[in-house]
């Protein structure tokens, strides 16, 4: 299943870490939620392949360690999801569909 396209509506805001926000309850280490908001990330889809972080023009995404979760123990992070250009590349590339990129 892929990322909930309407994970804005649907999902609170649970917490922010580097100025992400954390969507969704979270139950570390095996759950961990969808991070960024413009540039969205599900942690719990994510398997780590770093497919983003080479196909992002603009350096968008970051490598974070998650020990313990099922999938992968590291995650991208939409850290600088400010930068985002709207290229969507990094939606079109996630085998995982793991990605929401939202403009405007
Ligand atoms: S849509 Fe393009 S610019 Fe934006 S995060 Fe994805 S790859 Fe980077």
């Amino acid at each position: 299943m892929p990322i909930d396209p309407d994970f804005q509506k649907n999902l609170k805001v649970t917490g922010e870490e580097k100025g992400v926000k954390v969507w969704g309850e979270i139950k570390p280490p095996e759950k961990l939620g969808i991070r960024g908001t413009i540039v969205a990330v599900d942690w719990d889809l994510c398997n780590g392949d770093e497919v983003c972080i080479s196909t992002c023009p603009v350096n968008v995404f970051e490598m974070v360690d998650t020990p313990g979760h099922p999938i992968s123990e590291t995650k991208s992070n939409p850290i600088n999801e400010a930068e985002c250009i709207f290229c969507m590349a990094c939606e079109v590339q996630c085998s995982e569909q793991a990605i929401k990129v939202t403009e405007g």
